[in-house]
């Protein structure tokens, strides 16, 4: 059976003490323990949030990295930092990344590799723009950037990854994609995945659905079979309405 991992973006949220109080909200919350639940708050708040998490089933995750090990990158924060105040999980490729940051494949593939070799999890994100769905471009733009992204990697380092299928217009947008558009997309990506590396390869990788997701339309997503859980960003900044979401399953 695939994990179910639900994961809060915090993006740039909550400066230590709003972040502090959200994560002891959080902790007091009931959370179906059959789920990892897996937290991104800012850089700077990771090392703090080891210890508030030490007796928990809470993960963290980074919302980025850089690729490089170390050296002269002002500014930036490498694999090895992020291991040292143990992080697991790290966001790679978001769509706000790729284009506030201008992250390229090339770079995205080079993190992901990076990660696997140091034994963290990517969560590599993809999505496509209101205007490629528009133009009928879906399909194809989310398979260039999973093969841009992970087709470096052998079945053993593949396994290591998770997806998140984001469509860039339903992020923070309060507009979600109906189970049938998400499902739809997620079972692309697992086919996809597939030809390259044949089902069982594809069937072990958990592919997570990001785009307004919220308690009222969670149970929907996650009953679809291609989706094995949510990347949530608004709704992350809330104990109660996160743990709703990850009891939606
Ligand atoms: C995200 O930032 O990854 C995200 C899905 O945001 P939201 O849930 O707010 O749409």
């Amino acid at each position: 059976m695939r994990k179910k991992i639900v994961a809060g973006n915090w993006k740039m949220n909550l400066d230590l003490n709003q972040g502090e109080k959200l994560l002891k909200e959080l902790l007091e919350k009931k959370i179906n323990q059959e789920v990892t639940t897996v937290i991104a708050p800012p850089y700077i708040h990771l090392s703090s949030f080891r210890e508030l998490i030490s007796n928990s089933t809470i993960k963290l995750a980074a919302q980025n990295c850089h690729q490089q090990e170390n050296g002269a990158y002002t500014g930036e924060i490498s694999i090895g930092m992020l291991k040292s105040v143990g992080v697991e999980y790290v966001i790679v490729g978001h769509s706000e990344r790729r284009e506030y940051f201008l992250e390229d494949s090339l770079a995205l593939s080079f993190k992901v590799t990076n990660l696997i070799n140091q034994g963290m999890n990517p969560i590599y994100c993809c999505g496509e723009t209101l205007s490629q769905r528009k133009d009928g471009d879906h399909f194809s733009v989310i398979k260039k950037q999973i093969e841009q992204g992970l087709f470096q990697l052998n079945e053993m380092e593949l396994s290591q990854c998770i997806i998140a299928y984001e469509p860039v217009w339903a992020i923070g947008t309060g507009e979600t994609a109906t189970p049938e558009q998400a499902q739809e997309i997620h079972h692309h990506i697992r086919k996809t995945i597939a030809n390259q590396y044949g089902e069982i390869i594809a069937n072990l990788i958990p592919i997570l659905y990001g785009g307004s997701v919220k308690p009222n339309n969670a149970k929907e997503l996650f009953s679809c079979s291609d989706i094995d859980g949510g990347l949530i960003g608004g709704a992350a900044l809330n104990a109660s309405s996160f743990s709703d979401i990850i009891n939606s399953f």
